[in-house]
């Protein structure tokens, strides 16, 4: 779907509505993660917005790191970041910045407010000052440090950034109302001292300005006409827009909008950290997770998680997407662009015994029945062949066609075969399966009459590699894992959420494919290589199954 195809959403009425007003407006947004985690479904969401209505606008968007909390971030989380947001699709250019390279002009900032008689240096602690919040049902108390002296607020705060006090000793807060019903209008905290390492800064700063005095600080700084967040920080607009006003900075201007929730799939950075750290899964991009690290590589596209994006929209009130509708985005995308192959997961033996021993021929087969552009290739065909295990039943019911004793079936690019005969190993399960085949009934050629309903895919025993086939299922045996008041989302991690195929069958073109790209495995699925892949020995995750279960709900 193209953006210009549907109606506008409620941000873009807002801007539309500011140019047509004053179209030499600017548009100027910016995607401020903070660098503590791997980016999520829901930052390509924000991604998606914060570029998408740049470009549409012929604005800019900045990337910005919101590097605050010097304990809790790493340049690996910004290096990953970064990686994550060209991957999708979208530049930055030149116009990355982060809030620690405001930290001098935010300490300017802080000094203007105890200037004005706004801010005051409170030797309260952490708990006292929450007590003193009171709750919002009744006014809060103010504190016994808020009447300081202009000049005792300024020597405080700089005897705080020397390092004289220790971690918790005190806060620069900001004097605004104690009875405000808005518990952030209560004189927040604006900054506090924290005698840590900064993945930036190093260790110039023991003093750090709170999210809430350095998000909006920094939209002005840059500009920022639009700053585009989550609905959680709607009852912090009343705060930034004080600052703005008693600082005289530049008014961004705050539009919140929902969330993203995908069913299944968890959005809090905090909680995929607990998955990586206490092993549930091999690390962030582990392709059950829905780190944009980890849809990569369980191989969705950056088209997919764009066009998705586009399709869940912008609301103003959370909900919860189906992930059927993720699923659905990306068979949309492989579908036009995906080769067909043949791969066998779980392989049994098939024989045909009408069939020379030392014959082999070549049989063309098309590579994307939706694409001619995408040609033909040959498969090698011979007298023992590798078929799916689960394409095999000793005792079928009516309406199965697939095959089993004295069943008839298509070899898929190749022959009709009837089977009359198998063995099995010591546990009763089938072993090999002997057939005949009708040299009349060639694909393309066939002059036998005979009917086969099912067709099977197959590779050639002789020519097939092995190689390695990861099946995954939903991380969470939950839709909403999240959303449980009496327990935690750990309790509901599924244990089957991965099945690994060590002996898998594929077409010898599969041998040596580079990383990251997509085929249709015909029958089973959408996959992609994963990077464990070595030469020879081909390693593919199953991106989705081919049945939609999307649009059959839509009608
Ligand atoms: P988390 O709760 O996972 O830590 P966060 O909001 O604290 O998420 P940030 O790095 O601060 O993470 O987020 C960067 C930007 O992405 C913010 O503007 C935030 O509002 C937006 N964002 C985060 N999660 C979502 C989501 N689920 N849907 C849409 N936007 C999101
Ligand atoms: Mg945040």
């Amino acid at each position: 779907m193209d953006a210009n195809e549907r109606s506008l959403h409620f941000i873009e009425e807002i801007i539309e509505n500011d140019l047509a007003e004053n179209p030499a407006k600017k548009v100027h947004t910016r995607f401020p993660p903070e660098p503590n985690g791997y980016l999520h479904i829901g930052h390509a969401k924000s991604i998606c917005l914060n570029f998408g209505i740049g470009a549409k606008y012929n604005g800019l968007t900045n990337l910005r790191f919101d590097d605050t909390n010097p304990t809790t971030e790493d340049t690996e989380y910004v290096d990953s970041i970064k990686a994550d947001i060209r991957w999708l699709g979208f530049d930055w250019e030149d116009r990355e910045y982060y809030a620690s390279d405001y930290f001098d002009t935010l300490y300017g900032f802080a000094q203007k407010l105890i200037k004005k008689g706004l801010a005051y240096v409170d030797d309260s602690n952490a708990d006292e000052i929450a007590e003193m919040k009171g709750n919002p049902t009744s006014p809060g108390v103010e504190s016994p440090y808020r009447n300081r002296t202009i000049e005792e607020n300024l020597d405080l705060f700089e005897r705080m950034k020397q390092g004289e006090f220790a971690d918790g000793s005190r806060v620069l807060r900001a004097k605004i109302d104690m009875s405000s019903p808005n518990m952030h209008m209560r004189d927040p905290v604006m900054y506090r001292i924290k005698k840590a390492h900064h993945h930036r800064t190093g260790d110039d700063w023991c003093i750090y300005p709170m999210y809430d005095f350095a998000h909006g600080q920094s939209d002005s700084v840059e500009e920022i006409t639009y700053s585009l967040c989550t609905l959680e920080f709607e009852n912090h607009r009343p705060l930034y827009d004080w600052f703005i006003k008693e600082l005289e900075i530049f008014p961004s201007r705050q539009i919140e909008f929902a969330r993203l929730n995908v069913s299944y799939m968890i959005t809090s950075k905090r909680r995929l950290l607990k998955l990586v750290e206490e092993g549930y899964v091999s690390g962030w991009d582990d392709p059950r997770m829905p780190t944009i690290a980890g849809l990569r590589r369980r191989g969705y596209t950056p088209a997919s998680l764009r066009v998705f994006s586009e399709k869940v929209g912008v609301a103003k009130r959370d909900n919860l997407i189906e992930l059927a509708l993720l699923e659905f985005c990306i068979r949309e995308d492989l579908n036009k662009k995906a080769e067909r192959v043949m791969v066998v997961l779980d392989p049994v033996k098939l024989v045909i015994e009408n069939y020379p021993e030392d014959q082999m021929e070549y049989l063309e087969t098309e590579n994307n029945p939706e694409d001619e552009a995408a040609g033909v290739r040959k498969l090698a065909f011979g007298r023992e062949l590798y078929i799916e295990r689960s394409d095999w039943m000793e005792n079928p019911p009516k309406k199965y066609f697939r095959l089993g004793p004295d069943r008839t079936v298509r070899l898929k690019s190749a022959y009709i075969i009837h089977c009359h005969s198998f063995s099995t190993d010591a546990e009763g399960q089938v072993s090999e399966i002997k057939c005949t085949y009708y040299p009349n009934s060639k694909s393309g050629e066939d002059v036998s009459g005979i009917q086969a309903k099912g067709t099977l895919h197959w590779v050639s025993k002789r020519e097939a590699i092995s190689g390695e086939i990861r099946l995954y299922e939903n991380l969470f045996t939950d839709a909403e894992p999240t959303n449980h008041e009496d327990k935690d989302f750990l309790e509901f991690i599924n244990p089957d959420s991965l099945k690994v195929l060590k002996d898998a069958k594929f077409e010898p073109s599969l041998s040596n494919v580079p990383a990251e790209r997509h085929f249709q495995f015909l029958r089973t699925g959408y996959f992609v290589t994963d990077p464990d892949s070595k030469p020879g020995y081909p390693v593919f995750n199953r991106i989705v199954g081919l049945k939609d279960s999307w649009s059959k709900k839509k009608q």
